[in-house]
């Protein structure tokens, strides 16, 4: 999936969890981070373009060790040694991240080092994708309309 889609799929996800816990605001960086982050394992992604993640790159493939729920737990534990908000954040952009990209037809090595891939029907940067995109981020609208909305009048 692209990085729009998975950057207001894990809006979404974090404004439900907001409505059912009180999480501090700046949580939703880490949330965003880590959703990023996932995609560093390819070359023409957001921010995997940068030098530095090229030896990375060479390691791992595209939606290999990266994206397994393995490194969503190691990761998020290792950033809960400083801070438990952090890696609950970081765990929940991470986890957004690998169920989007569950749906997409090359699917998604989730129990790495399994060779087992779960698989969607949905192409990565079809019309379909294009679809979902746009209603994310209808609700995404809807939602931070809500806030907003609320915070002027009561
Ligand atoms: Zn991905």
């Amino acid at each position: 999936m692209l990085f729009r889609t998975h950057i207001v799929f894990s809006l979404v996800v974090y404004f439900l969890l907001s409505y059912i816990l009180e999480i501090p605001f700046w949580v939703l960086g880490f949330v965003l981070l880590s959703t990023a982050f996932v995609d560093i394992d390819i070359k023409n992604s957001k921010f995997g373009n940068q030098w530095y993640f090229r030896p990375l790159q060479w390691m791992t493939k595209h939606r290999g060790a990266l994206h397994s729920l393995i490194f969503a737990l190691l990761l998020s534990l290792f950033i809960g040694i400083f801070t438990l908000w952090g890696c609950f954040g970081f765990f929940v952009g991470y986890f957004s991240h690998l169920f989007l990209d569950c749906w997409t037809k090359s699917g998604v090595r989730l129990f790495w080092p399994l060779k087992f891939r779960v698989k969607g029907f949905v192409k990565s940067g079809s019309w379909v994708e294009d679809i979902i995109f746009v209603l994310l981020l209808f609700i995404n609208i809807f939602i931070i309309g809500k806030i907003f909305y609320f915070q002027i009048f009561i």
